[in-house]
Order: structure tokens, then sequence, then C-alpha cells
């Protein structure tokens, strides 16, 4: 999966050049931030059916679909849950991180 790339900051010329709103395009995470999970995200392919609700939601766009089944980027995957929660058929599960 192609990782987003790292802008460099423009410091705004004045407050009406900030963005406003709930989007803006600084939202991924662009360094490996893996270390500081404690609980993963694990899929049970078997009972997925790809209606990719997990990754509508995840906040970081770290699951990839660009393949037969869904991977998770591990590397940048915060370990928040939300896709857990959200998946309707319980097919992800919070497995805590080993040390
Ligand atoms: S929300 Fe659940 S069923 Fe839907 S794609 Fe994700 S893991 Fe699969
Ligand atoms: S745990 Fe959070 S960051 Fe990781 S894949 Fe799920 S929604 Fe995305």
């Amino acid at each position: 999966m192609d990782r987003p790339k790292v802008k460099k900051w423009q410091e705004p010329a004045s407050i009406d050049a900030y963005p406003l709103g709930a989007t803006c395009d600084s939202d991924h995470l662009v360094s490996i931030n893996a270390g500081w999970r404690t609980f993963k995200p694990v899929i049970d392919h078997d009972k997925c059916v790809m209606c990719l609700r997990c990754f509508l939601v995840c906040p970081d766009g770290v699951i990839d679909k660009s393949g037969p089944q869904l991977e998770i980027d591990y590397d940048y995957c915060k370990g928040c849950g939300v896709c857990a929660h959200e998946c309707k058929l319980k097919c992800i599960t919070m497995v805590k991180e080993e040390k």
C-alpha cells in the first residue's frame, strides 16, 4: 500500500488560511507508529464478507482492499479498535500485543 507523502509545513499567511471543518488533507499518519499499540485488530477472513465498512471507518486508512482479502498495515495501525467496533459480523478481534 502506498503511504501518503510527507508534506512540508507551510506557515499560513493569516488566520483565514487555516483549514476549517472536519476534514483536511493532513490527517494521515506518515511515520510508523506500531510501537505504542496495545491491541491490534485481526480479521477473521472466513467470516468477512468484504462489505468494506471497516475500510471506510478506519481513521488512518491502513486497511488495504486491493488484494483478494483485506490486509491491515500493522506498521501504521494505531490499534484504536474502530474497525472491530463497526464490523457488524464481528469478524475483527482486538488481540493484545506481545511484548
Ligand atoms: S466490516 Fe467486517 S465483514 Fe465488513 S469488510 Fe470489514 S471485516 Fe469484513
Ligand atoms: S485499529 Fe484503528 S487504525 Fe487499526 S485498522 Fe482498525 S480502525 Fe484502523
